[in-house]
């Protein structure tokens, strides 16, 4: 009898001993060392699995502030003001007269902060940059075919004539039917006076009544005033605006490489200044100046 109880407390004792070790080794397992790929990078967690998650990288917790008019601002493509605050800064950012070699360095910049900007084109050799403008998510827009001062201005039949060439070929390339259009030198040019005394005034009632609405600008670039204006001269009258909805006056040409090179600063001064950026269609500011012909 006495050897049979002390062989049983023997196996008791034996079997408390491997339920101790197999408890140690579970618990050593859960504190092995683990390593995480985390946003590029590597880093080490050391821990339970609880503890893990305790400890997982805090930086990738989503944010819980409200987004900012500025990193909305950021993010613009395809929005309108309907999608905005009441009041919100406006930048419309516009393109004359390309496409260009340049454009595809202008959407690259426009891409980069989530801008949506305006192209008001003619003919040109990058046709394919048309297509680009649109797959960007920007408004395209007419400018007239050939930008003929002498040709366009000498009668309403020339301007309609060469606004529906232009017109067709945005829709060949793009499928888009514009009805957005920007007389060349703006509504308020006085070059058509000689060439055609009152065209104008003909003009911004037959475009609307044609179901076109056209625009001007209310700040101007000026980096059509010369060859190479420098780009510290177009960012400085670039950003020397305040309004609340600003019609920004550029230019799309091969020659314009200093716009290009003041583009970001340009975006960059209007997001500080809390700016959304979007593109114009039918029911965005016209910053119509007045017709002087
Ligand atoms: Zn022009």
């Amino acid at each position: 009898m006495m050897n049979t109880s002390f062989e049983k407390r023997i196996q008791i004792c034996f079997r408390l001993l491997l339920v101790l070790a197999l408890c140690l080794t579970v618990t050593a397992c859960s504190r092995n060392e683990a390593t995480v790929e985390q946003s590029g990078q590597f880093m080490e967690i050391i821990g339970t699995p609880d503890e893990q998650h305790m400890m997982y990288n805090p930086t990738t917790e989503p944010p819980t502030e409200e987004p900012t008019i500025a990193t909305l601002g950021t993010n613009c493509i395809g929005l309108t003001e309907k999608d905005l605050p009441e009041d919100a800064k406006v930048m419309y950012l516009t393109f004359d007269d390309g496409p260009s070699s340049n454009t595809p360095k202008i959407l690259d910049i426009l891409d980069r902060y989530g801008c949506g900007a305006t192209f008001f084109v003619m003919k040109s050799d990058y046709e394919d940059q048309y297509k680009n403008i649109v797959d960007h998510g920007h408004s395209i827009a007419l400018h007239t075919y050939s930008h003929d001062f002498e040709d366009v201005y000498e009668s309403t039949d020339n301007y309609f004539a060469d606004l529906e060439r232009i017109s067709n070929v945005v829709f060949d390339k793009t499928g888009v039917r514009s009805k957005l259009i920007r007389f060349p030198g703006g509504s308020s040019n006085t070059r058509s006076r000689s060439i055609c005394e009152g065209i104008m005034t003909e003009l911004v009632d037959e475009v609307e009544e044609r179901g076109y609405a056209y625009f001007d600008w209310n700040a101007d670039s000026e980096d059509a005033s010369g060859n190479n204006i420098p780009s510290s001269r177009i960012l400085e009258a670039s950003t020397s605006y305040t309004q609340n909805k600003i019609v920004l006056l550029l230019h799309d040409t091969n020659q314009k490489d200093t716009t290009v090179e003041a583009l970001p600063h340009i975006i960059e001064h209007y997001i500080d200044q809390g700016y959304y950026f979007l593109s114009l269609n039918e029911n965005s500011p016209t910053a119509h100046h007045g017709v002087l012909n």
